[in-house]
């Protein structure tokens, strides 16, 4: 096997192609579409990978749960993608923001976002932080255990608890995350409750503010959510017997990274206009940040190796692939990931010839031999060193966790572009999808806090 063919003008923006692949959303570009992402690689044909943030979509999204989910006030998790113009998007239009850290605290405010839009979601917590959010009047955070309890009552005395209890995730679905093997409190019965209430109320002299809890990431909805929903209500009413005041239900993150289908919202419903009177918040990550970005990596190297064609890239598990590593993402033995390719010289489509693709791996940059992208993937036996790589559905967890292992650097730029995305359903939506979403956030009740 020899060395694949290296093209003289490889790395040239008049050759460069860029391949449009699926990564978590599957939603197919138009041609205009494709031309406008093409536009962002001509502005540096050797550079970085980056990220194109599609702010149609995010406010597309913030709509859909204004309308759907009217009663939930969204704090968008800032972990799953914290840049700016996403989290402007969402903030300037009524979401408020989860934070797990001082840092993300910082940015917030540098951010301009009100310290009382902001839940401290981290139920284990450095004091130097809880000392910051304290300062910074972050009035709200969460506990699961005892040693939390008297941690933050102790260096943060005015700050509000809501009490993180863990739900098992329903193993019918694949979760990407799983949560409860980690976090929350194990509630084994509600005799258990009782006992934990009354302890933390008359033992360590706290009062609680409400229940959390995070039911694992799921690709597409968890039916867990029924189950945590319904216990989270009897630790409310098991809660406020013994003193606790209990006056939120947050119910955490772990929403599809497509649209929310009805079964979704059916297992939330229990919580609107619930007797037991209550405000009712989430902290969606994914869900918004999931499908709001693209991003484009460029060929750096070609070859061949044990009969497969192996492509390395300018990004790597370390950086944006990250996703890889810590959120169940996989671009492996799915021939259908690769499906268009546009010349950047004439901007024509030209589908894949399914018999043009061939098996491929496709690297990280880094030096560690376990920086593998995807194994065993269908690819376009033609692409070539200077090409550029577009995988859609690339905004959760990808720009937030890289490193500079290797002391290399990747998705240094974000572009911002707005388009709206997917063929429409019918003519009338047609119209509404083609306008820009216009968007305020009137949540049914008062902001939460
Ligand atoms: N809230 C908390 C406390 C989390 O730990 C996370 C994710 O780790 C989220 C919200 C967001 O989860 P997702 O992106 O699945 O919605």
């Amino acid at each position: 096997a020899s060395q694949a063919n290296f093209s003289k003008n490889a790395q040239s923006d008049i050759s460069a192609n860029t391949y449009f692949l699926k990564g978590l959303d599957s939603r197919i570009l138009n041609a205009e579409q494709r031309e406008e992402l093409v536009s962002f690689v001509n502005q540096d044909p050797f550079g970085q990978s980056f990220l194109v943030y599609n702010s149609h979509e995010a406010l597309r999204k913030l709509n859909a749960w204004r309308s759907k989910l009217s009663w939930i006030q969204p704090f968008y998790a800032l972990k799953s993608n914290p840049i700016d113009p996403l989290v402007e998007d969402l903030c300037s239009n009524g979401a408020g923001l989860d934070v797990a850290s001082q840092g993300e605290i910082k940015k917030g405010l540098e951010m301009g976002i009100s310290a009382s839009n902001m839940i401290y979601s981290n139920p284990v917590k450095e004091e130097k932080d809880i000392l910051y959010a304290a300062q910074n009047n972050v009035l709200y955070t969460t506990a699961d255990t005892f040693d939390e309890i008297v941690k933050i009552h102790t260096l943060a005395p005015n700050m509000k608890i809501l009490w993180r209890i863990s739900i098992t995730e329903d193993n019918s679905q694949q979760l990407s995350t799983v949560f409860s093997n980690k976090f929350g409190d194990d509630i084994t019965s509600l005799e258990d409750a009782h006992q934990k209430f009354k302890f933390i109320a008359q033992e360590l002299g706290v009062r609680l503010h409400g229940i959390h809890f995070h039911c694992g990431s799921g690709k597409n909805g968890s039916s867990s959510f029924l189950k945590a929903v319904n216990m989270a209500r009897k630790c409310i009413e098991i809660g406020r017997q013994y003193g606790h005041a209990m006056e939120i239900l947050d119910l955490g993150g772990g929403y599809p990274s497509g649209d929310l289908n009805e079964k979704f919202i059916a297992n939330l419903k229990d919580t609107c206009n619930d007797p037991l009177g209550y405000r009712v918040i989430a902290e969606p990550g994914r869900h918004f940040s999931s499908q709001t970005c693209y991003l484009f990596t460029r060929i750096l190297a070609k070859r061949s190796k044990q009969g497969k064609t192996c492509f390395h890239v300018n990004d790597s598990l370390y950086h944006s692939f990250n996703c890889v590593l810590m959120d169940g993402v996989s671009f492996e033995n799915d021939n259908d990931q690769f499906y268009q390719v546009v010349n950047n010289n004439t901007l024509e489509q030209s589908e894949i010839n399914k018999n043009s693709m061939i098996n491929s791996s496709i690297f990280g940059m880094t030096c560690d031999g376990a920086d593998v992208i995807a194994r065993n993937v269908g690819f376009c036996g033609d692409a070539k060193v200077g090409d550029w790589l577009c995988f859609s559905g690339m905004g959760s967890y990808t720009f937030g966790p890289k490193s500079a292992f290797n002391g290399m650097e990747s998705t240094t730029r974000v572009f911002k572009w707005s388009s709206p995305v997917g063929a429409p359903e019918s003519p009338k939506k047609a119209a509404e999808t083609s306008e820009e979403p216009s968007l305020i956030w009137k949540p049914k009740l008062e902001p939460a806090f």
